[in-house]
């Protein structure tokens, strides 16, 4: 598969009464066509900045890019220009957002919202419009869309808004989505439904998603490939299977250990102790050592390294320096039984 998406090194800062805070700190992952990747971490991560990035929706100032690149179709998205960004942002790349309220216009038809990308980017008069609306909707699973796309967004339901910007989203097939929290605030059930529907219709359109979200346990029938962001940065990175039965980060353990168990299992979720480092004063090693239960010297004073653990599988913590000792993955950890030596 092609790569259409590659973000090398990229750093972004936000200049703040308390100093500079560096929210994004030499982040790289790319992107292939039809496959989903999952950037996943805590609040404070840098995993919502790293998308609002890629479409340049990071108000600046006071934020700022302080380095690296974002390579989609061959040019550069840092240094696009305002007006440039607009024939990008809804036709070539997308978003859906975690609260459709704020997202959605509350005094425009559900329709001339869907409308609105259709006319501007791919020149459909306002009848051609209207009828891909009505596929649009039908599409993500709206009954009635004829009566629906007349209707405004508080006319429809939580489950139904998030369907709708999916709809609003994908109108012009853009060739990445990106999904920031897009089940957060919806119920188990209709979570379920909302990430079914976007596996369905990237089946149909191959469009690329990037999900973004704080629980791992929406990217196991969701992603193709996970990123862990902490700090700033992304610390461990593979396949979901290998994210899920070989993690060897012990920051991916922590967001393991406190998913509920698919089993049921009686063990208590185990929630990551302490906080997030000040981003306003990033530590000088690794990011997570406050918190880490197999913190070394070497982990306060020097930033570890990638290691490559697979072909997929990369990830940064100095457990896998040759010279560290040799830990086990914790119980709390272990997905579906099989216990594998970290
Ligand atoms: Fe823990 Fe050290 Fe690995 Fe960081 S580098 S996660 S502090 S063991």
């Amino acid at each position: 598969m092609d790569k259409i998406l590659k973000v090398n090194d990229l750093s972004v800062s936000f200049d703040t009464y308390g100093g500079e805070v560096k929210a994004v700190r030499g982040v790289t992952f790319e992107l292939k066509e039809k496959e989903t990747l999952a950037i996943v971490g805590e609040s404070g991560s840098g995993k919502s900045v790293t998308a609002q990035s890629l479409m340049r929706l990071v108000p600046m100032p006071p934020g700022k890019f302080t380095g690296g690149s974002i390579e989609f179709n061959g040019e550069n998205i840092v240094e696009k220009s305002e007006k440039q960004m607009e024939s990008i942002r809804g036709k070539d790349i997308s978003m859906i957002f975690q609260d459709p309220m704020t997202s959605l216009n509350p005094t425009m038809t559900v329709g001339k919202q869907i409308a609105e990308g259709l006319i501007k980017h791919q020149n459909m008069s306002k009848k051609e419009a209207y009828h891909r609306g009505v596929e649009l909707l039908k599409l993500v699973g709206i009954p009635n869309p004829e009566a629906r796309i007349k209707q405004y967004p508080h006319q429809f339901s939580g489950g139904m808004r998030q369907r709708a910007m999916i709809a609003i989203a994908l109108a012009c097939n853009p060739k990445v989505l990106i999904a920031d929290e897009p089940t957060t605030a919806l119920d188990v059930t209709i979570q379920a439904q909302i990430l079914d529907l976007m596996r369905e219709l990237q089946d149909k359109t191959g469009t690329a998603i990037i999900l973004i979200t704080h629980d791992l346990g929406v990217v196991a029938n969701a992603a193709h490939r996970v990123a862990v962001m902490y700090g700033g940065k992304i610390v461990e990175t593979g396949t979901v299977d290998e994210i899920f039965y070989n993690p060897k980060h012990p920051y991916t353990w922590g967001l393991l250990g406190s998913m509920p168990k698919l089993d049921g299992g009686s063990e208590e979720l185990q929630a990551i102790p302490g906080s997030p480092p000040d981003l306003a004063d990033p530590p000088k090693g690794c990011p997570f050592a406050t918190r880490c239960p197999y913190a070394m010297k070497v982990c306060e004073d020097h930033m570890p390294q990638y290691t490559e653990v697979s072909a997929s599988q990369k990830n940064a913590c100095w457990l896998l320096d040759q010279r560290a000792p040799k830990v086990d993955i914790p119980d709390t950890a272990i997905v579906g039984g099989t216990k594998v030596h970290g």
